[in-house]
């Protein structure tokens, strides 16, 4: 029996990161891995930290009755409260646990979020170049990506963002810091841009939600720091994990909040935790859910990401590379020397570099690097790095 037409299709849309995978497991059965330079994707190379094991093993040891039982769909509210007690000391409004949905992952936070808020066919504003998983997310509720683009420097066109809104803008779905470019939105860009959404959301007299997207908010370089957007707009979720700061994207543990001030409340919250359940997901792992309190002010070192980082930046610029050095994440997008980003990726796969095209992020133009690899990666990566911009 064949999947469907639409999954065909999917698969079909999805294939820059199966293909880069497919050549890497070719490349690493000729050529040996230790010989391949694997930048194609997110997944952080760096242990958690030692304190979750630790906590692991103090959970495991803990006997109590019904620790593995179903439980509300929201979460343990201990967990949920921890989560809120932690949010209290960087946002201005005071959350409590009943915003907190505990989720599997930001994935699962982001398809709660959009099937509350999502009627049909209503439109979803993303800043480009962008996380292309948020095409298929949309798709589940029916939703439909409407891409602007963004500044040169990747900064927030907030004028682009208010000539895309119509009456059926329902939500922008923001990424700070961003994946693929590793830029940070600052204060001034998110209060214009929820200048433009409270004056539209006015003018059409319903909410348009501000969704942001942030897995990558503990990974900031140079003392960066990541404004809330909690303390500029009230239509506003945010979505995230410990996918990335704790290294544990295989232990799918995030979390949706919603602002303590949204419109109409009570059914959004009731929305969000209904939505996890019927999402298949019923409730965020229990084991997980249980560690989190221990662990919120926990996080992998993020002066290894910034020392590689700055190996590639320092490297890669000295070839003669051009980009926006990134404040956060764990992604580089340079610009390619030529127009065909595809062709320039190929390139660096007959070096057995392999990264992604930019136009698989609606960055045409660019590539994206992803650095979260040992250091050894990156050093042994450069001279194909340069051989291939010198055929350039
Ligand atoms: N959002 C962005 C921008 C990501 O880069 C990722 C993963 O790479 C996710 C969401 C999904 O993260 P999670 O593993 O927590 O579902």
């Amino acid at each position: 029996m064949p999947a469907s037409q639409k999954i065909q299709v999917s698969i079909e849309r999805s294939s820059w990161i199966r293909k880069m995978f497919e050549e890497g497991a070719k490349r690493k059965a000729k050529y040996g891995a230790e010989n391949v330079f694997d930048f194609s994707l997110g997944n952080p190379n760096l242990e958690p930290p030692p304190k979750f094991n630790q906590v692991l093993k103090e959970l495991a040891a803990d006997s109590a009755p019904g620790q593995h039982a179903y439980m509300p769909n929201a979460g343990f509210v201990e967990t949920r409260q921890a989560v809120a007690d932690y949010l209290n000391k960087f946002n201005r409004p005071e959350f409590s646990a009943d915003e907190i949905v505990m989720t599997v992952g930001a994935g699962g936070a982001l398809n709660v979020v959009l099937k509350t808020v999502l009627n049909p066919g209503e439109e979803v504003i993303i800043p480009k170049p962008y996380f292309v998983e948020y095409n298929f997310y949309l798709d589940n509720h029916q939703g439909i990506p409407k891409l602007v683009p963004t500044r040169p420097d990747f900064s927030l066109d907030c004028d682009a963002v208010g000539e895309a809104i119509t009456e059926k803008t329902r939500a922008v779905l923001i990424d700070s810091p961003n994946n693929p470019t590793g830029n940070v939105y600052k204060e001034e860009e998110l209060k214009e841009l929820a200048g433009v959404l409270s004056h539209y959301s006015e003018k059409f007299g319903q909410p348009i939600y501000l969704i942001s997207d942030e897995p990558y908010r503990k990974i900031v370089y140079d003392g960066a720091t990541v404004p809330s957007i909690f303390d500029t707009y009230n239509e506003s979720f945010v979505v995230t994990s410990f996918s990335k700061d704790l290294s544990l994207p295989g232990e799918r543990i995030g979390y949706a909040a919603a602002h303590p001030d949204i419109s109409d409340k009570g059914m959004i919250l009731a929305g969000m935790v209904l939505c996890n359940r019927i999402l298949g997901y019923v409730n965020a792992p229990a084991l997980m859910q249980r560690a989190i309190p221990f662990l919120l002010e926990e996080s992998v070192d993020m002066s290894v990401y910034q020392r590689r980082r700055d190996m590639l930046c320092e490297g890669l610029a000295s070839f003669g590379y051009d980009f926006v050095k990134p404040r956060g994440a764990f992604y580089l997008f340079p610009r390619t020397p030529v127009e065909d980003d595809v062709a320039f990726v190929a390139a660096l796969q007959d070096e057995n570099i392999l990264t992604v095209p930019g136009s698989g992020f609606g960055g045409p133009g660019h590539f994206r690097i992803a650095y979260c690899v040992s250091d050894k990666v990156i050093e042994r990566a450069m001279p194909g790095f340069e051989r291939v911009i010198k055929k350039y």
